[in-house]
C-alpha cells in the first residue's frame, strides 16, 4: 500500500470539484488507501484517517438498504439497473427514457431510492439511513453540516429532478424532502478506514467483517455489486470495469470504492476528478493493486 500511494501521490492531473462550493476547499493532495479483506484485516497508506463528505457513494449503501427492505423485483422495477451514458445528474436520462430513473447510482435513481427508505417520518427515515450507513462501517458516522449546508444552497438541481420524477409518478412523496434526505446522506463524513470496511461488508455477503454482524442479506449484496458493476463509475463504467474488473462506486468528493467478491475492498481518497467525476489516483491506483493483487474478477489467471 506504502508503495503504491508513492507510486501515484506525484500525480497532478484532475481539478476537485467546486460545483458545491465547500467542496473546492480540499487540499489536492490529499491522498489516501485502505484495503480490507473479509477477515476484518486492514492495512493503509497516506491520509487514510482524513474524514470526506461520501457523496455519491452513498448511494450503493441506501440501495442495499432499501433493497434489503423493498425487495428485489420491486426495486427492480422501479429503479433499474441500465446505465444512462450520460453524466451523474443529467436530465436528458429522465426524458430519453420516458421519465425512467435507469439505475440507482445516477442522481434521478439515487432520489428515487432514497424516497422509498422506510419510516413514517422524515426524522425516522434519516434515522434508517444514519444506522444502516454506520452498520455498514462498524462506527457512528457523523455529518458534515458545511459540505451539508453548502450543497442545500446550491442543489437546484437535484431539486428539479425529484419534481421531474414527481411529475412521471416516480416519487410518491414530497420532493423537497427527498432531495434534503439525499443532500444529508451525501454529507455523511467517512475515511477510506470507513470505506474499506463498508465495501468489505458488501463482499462478505452483508456481514461486517470485524463483527460478523448482518447488516443486508447475500442475496442484496450481490445485487448492489452487480449495478455497481455497471453503473458506479458515471459514464465511465465500461472503462473501469475493461481495466479494473470489479465493482466500484465513486463520489465527488474523491472517494472511490472498490469490491472483490468473497475477498475485501478497496477504497481510496483523492480529491482532483477527471471530466466523469472520478478521482483521477483513484483510478489509476486501484487499477495497478488490481493487476497487482490478481483481483480483476474476468481474468482466468
Ligand atoms: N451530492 C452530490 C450531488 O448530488 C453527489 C454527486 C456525486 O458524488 O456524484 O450532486
Amino acid at each position: 500500500m506504502e508503495k503504491t500511494h508513492s507510486m501515484y501521490a506525484g500525480l497532478e492531473e484532475g481539478n476537485v470539484a467546486s460545483y458545491i462550493p465547500k467542496l473546492a476547499e480540499a487540499d489536492p493532495r490529499w491522498f489516501g488507501l485502505t484495503l480490507a479483506s473479509t477477515n476484518g484485516s486492514t492495512f493503509s497508506a497516506g491520509d487514510s484517517r482524513q474524514e470526506f463528505s461520501i457523496q455519491s457513494i452513498s448511494k450503493a449503501f441506501v440501495y442495499a438498504l432499501v433493497c434489503d427492505s423493498v425487495g428485489h423485483d420491486e426495486v427492480r422495477e422501479r429503479i433499474g439497473v441500465n446505465n444512462t451514458g450520460l453524466p451523474f445528474n443529467s436530465v436528458m436520462a429522465i426524458e430519453l427514457n420516458a421519465g425512467h430513473t435507469m439505475n440507482p447510482m445516477v442522481n434521478a435513481g439515487a432520489l428515487a431510492t432514497t424516497s422509498l427508505v422506510p419510516g413514517e417520518s422524515w426524522d425516522q427515515k434519516w434515522e434508517f439511513i444514519h444506522a444502516g450507513l454506520s452498520a455498514f462501517a462498524g462506527r457512528d458516522l457523523v455529518l458534515d453540516d458545511d459540505v451539508y449546508q453548502s450543497e442545500m444552497e446550491t442543489n437546484l438541481r437535484n431539486l428539479s429532478i425529484a419534481r421531474l420524477l414527481q411529475s412521471y409518478g416516480h416519487i410518491a412523496v414530497d420532493p423537497a424532502c427527498v432531495t434534503e434526505l439525499y443532500t444529508r446522506q451525501c454529507s455523511l463524513r467517512v475515511t477510506t478506514e470507513d470505506l474499506a470496511i463498508m465495501g468489505a461488508t458488501l463482499a462478505n455477503g452483508g456481514a461486517h467483517p470485524v463483527t460478523g454482524a448482518s447488516v443486508v442479506s447475500p442475496a442484496v449484496s450481490q445485487d448492489v455489486l452487480s449495478v455497481m458493476a455497471t453503473t458506479g463509475m458515471y459514464e465511465a463504467s465500461g472503462d473501469w470495469l475493461y481495466e479494473i474488473g470489479m465493482p466500484g462506486k465513486s463520489g465527488v468528493a474523491g472517494g472511490v470504492v472498490t469490491v472483490a467478491p468473497g475477498k475485501g475492498s478497496l477504497a481510496i481518497f483523492s480529491p482532483p476528478l477527471d471530466a466523469a467525476g472520478n478521482s483521477v489516483r483513484g483510478i489509476h491506483a486501484t487499477a495497478h493493486l488490481s493487476r497487482k493483487l490478481g483481483l480483476n474478477l474476468f481474468s482466468s489467471t
